[in-house]
């Protein structure tokens, strides 16, 4: 096998890093062409002095320039920089691991320019998945999926009939509040919140998964990238992370892609698959782990699967509005200036005050993610 040349969005991020490890680890198979990330220099460097990319970007300009002091090679910068990276000739896949809505234009910009799309990024599949499965078929590329759950059901669906299948079923792990009463909910900290029981993850998506809305946002991603009816995509919660997702077929019987929660997996399989690399990974010991549990999620508890359920029924530009408004209710969250409970009642009124446009082209998905914006700072 040739080896794929990657550029990596996000870099310096938890994906991104893990997917750093992915490249050391699979030398003969995958080459960072491309790097890129927001502000973290010293990040940037360490990675470019063991990859060694062709072309590097950094989004904030003077960050961008303290970067090409140090490595003394040039450095692009900007919205444009990603673009720019994303579509360089070498790449064959473009990994976007960015957190928020940045990495939405250079992720259509690589479909564009013939690239397969590895989406790590919710936000892409969530705000414009519509826009970008239909891009992907009229350019002939991949969208590969690197969350857990979705990489998890493409493998179980590979060579699979679509119409042979009856449901979708995402696990959840449940996050830290699975056993917290309700009535306690509103005294939920932010150290709380930020501690995952069983995975290793960014802010962001730590918080979303204390939520739940972490789960709904894939659901949508699901949605779209399985090209199904979001009726079709259930979730149960399984605490150990072990079954990273499953698919029911028509006939009662259950697929699932089993190992140990480490973003590794998917992020090679993203890459490499379907072929079926050895890595240096520990071997999931199943004996140890002893006991595999799942449940019912509790939908008043966490309304977030309610509000994504209806976000994927009604669609447009609705999901990107249930993102938005997630996004800010986390970052005020953060700041402690509103309370955990708080994040559902922003993000249910503001989509509730949304007038929803349907099969939005990007700028009118752009401007429904900045009017989520403005209205969700007045919702609570
Ligand atoms: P992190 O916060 O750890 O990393 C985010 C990365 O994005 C950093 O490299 C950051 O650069 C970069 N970045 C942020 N904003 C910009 C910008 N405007 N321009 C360029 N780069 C930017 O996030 P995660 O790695 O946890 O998550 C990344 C994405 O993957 C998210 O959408 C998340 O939902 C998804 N995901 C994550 C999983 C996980 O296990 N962590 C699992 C499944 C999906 P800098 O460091 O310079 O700020
Ligand atoms: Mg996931």
């Amino acid at each position: 096998m040739k080896p794929k040349n990657i550029v990596l969005l996000g870099a310096t991020g938890s994906i991104g890093v893990s997917t750093q490890k992915v490249a050391a680890d699979l030398p003969d198979y995958v080459r960072i062409v491309g790097m890129a990330s927001r502000e973290n220099v010293a990040g940037m460097e360490k990675a470019i002095q063991q990859f060694h990319p062709k072309a590097v970007a950094m989004t904030d300009r003077d960050k961008a320039r303290e970067l090409e002091q140090r490595i003394q090679s040039p450095v692009l910068t900007g919205e444009k920089g990603l673009v720019e990276l994303a579509t360089m000739p070498e790449a064959d896949i473009v990994l976007v691991a960015i957190v928020g809505t940045a990495g939405l234009e250079p992720a259509l910009a690589a479909i564009r320019a013939g690239k397969d799309l590895a989406v790590a990024s919710k936000e892409i599949l969530v705000m414009a998945g519509e826009l970008v499965m239909s891009e992907a078929k009229k350019h002939g590329v991949k969208v590969l999926p690197v969350d857990s759950e979705h990489s998890a059901i493409f493998q179980c669906l590979e060579g699979r009939n679509p119409t042979d299948v009856k449901r979708l079923i995402l696990t959840a792990s449940g996050g830290p509040f699975r056993q917290t009463s309700r009535e306690d909910f509103k005294h939920i900290t932010l150290a709380q919140a930020l501690k995952h029981p069983s995975w290793n993850m960014g802010q962001k998506i730590t918080i979303d998964s204390a939520t739940l809305f972490n789960k709904g946002l894939e659901m949508i991603e699901a949605r779209w990238l399985f090209d199904i009816e979001i009726d079709r995509v259930d979730v149960v919660v399984h605490p150990q992370s072990i079954v990273h997702s499953m698919v029911e077929f028509q006939d009662g019987s259950m697929l699932a892609q089993l190992s140990a929660p480490d973003m590794r997996h998917p992020i090679q399989y993203a890459l490499v698959g379907p072929k079926r690399l050895p890595n240096s990974m520990p071997p999931t010991d199943l004996a140890k782990i002893g006991t595999l549990t799942f449940e019912n999620p509790d939908q008043d508890k966490f309304p977030s699967l309610r509000l994504a359920h209806l976000a994927g029924r009604i669609g447009g530009t609705l999901p990107a509005v249930f993102n938005a408004a997630n996004e800010v209710a986390v970052a005020r969250f953060v700041e402690g200036k509103i309370r955990f409970t708080d994040i559902f009642t922003m993000v249910e009124k503001t989509m509730n005050a949304h007038r929803p446009v349907n099969q939005p082209p990007l700028d009118a998905i752009l401007e429904a993610d900045a009017w989520a914006r403005r209205e969700a700072e007045h919702a609570v």
